[in-house]
């Protein structure tokens, strides 16, 4: 049985051999992994000093940056597995654009292998990924986040809800700046109203301002939604 699976590897690495997302080093056919050990080894992990709020890196002993002292967030807290830097960027280009499931699906086992570093994300009853409009859903044929919600769902946590759906289109968000940002996704999702009273953990691949997060975070909590959090494989530093 073993010697078979080895050889539909080794068969499927043949049609389809499978590169390093990264370096676009081949990958052994046995691999299980979207990065080679090479490029695995240049995760660098998102780790404090930063934001308590948004995690993003901060100096100074600072607890909050500038954007998030003085004000609340719908959106509580932000937390990320990594640092969008080295081989992150290709890993998730490799799961977006060119259609490498497995890679978004390792990523999720990534995070929830990270997960027990923040304790403060314990607690959560749902899973909830962020939705991509429908015809971008379309397009991909599936959603990044939902393949990570679900892999962080079998493997540490609480079931997935697919709680929220985008009302409507948005630009993309990194041709904008800060204030553009916000009109731009301002009433962009709507929640269910099985939202009401659940304590939901927002799921999602790249955290960038935040601002998507804290819109789902206000859709959320207009249905009823106690708490929202964040959990991100990697967070861009500005
Ligand atoms: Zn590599
Ligand atoms: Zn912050």
């Amino acid at each position: 049985m073993g010697r078979l699976r080895k050889l539909g590897a080794l068969a499927r690495h043949w049609l389809l051999p499978q590169v390093c997302a990264h370096c676009r080093e081949d990958l052994p056919p046995e691999a299980q992994a979207p990065l080679c050990d090479r490029c695995r080894g240049g995760l660098r992990l998102c780790e404090p000093p930063y934001c308590l709020r948004c995690a993003e890196p901060v100096g100074g002993g600072k607890a909050l940056c500038r954007s998030c002292s003085g004000r609340p967030f719908a959106c509580r807290l932000v937390r990320a597995a990594f640092l969008y830097r080295g081989p992150v960027p290709g890993l998730v280009h490799a799961f977006k654009y060119r259609g490498r499931r497995a890679a978004a699906r390792a990523a999720g086992r990534w995070m929830a292998c990270l997960l027990p570093r923040f304790p403060e994300l314990a607690g959560h009853d749902s899973l909830v990924p962020v939705p991509l409009h429908p015809r971008r859903l379309e397009e991909r044929g599936y959603n990044q986040a939902g393949l990570l919600a679900d892999e962080l769902s079998r493997m540490a946590g609480p079931p997935v809800l697919e709680l929220l759906r985008r009302a409507r289109p948005t630009r993309p968000q990194w041709d904008l700046d800060r204030q553009s940002r916000l009109r731009n996704l301002a009433g962009a999702f709507l929640a269910s109203p099985q939202a009401r009273g659940r304590s939901v953990l927002l799921i999602d691949d790249v955290c960038t301002s935040g601002a998507s997060l804290e819109e789902c975070g206000r859709a959320l909590h207009r249905a009823g939604a106690l708490r929202v959090s964040a959990y991100v494989l990697a967070r861009q530093t500005l």
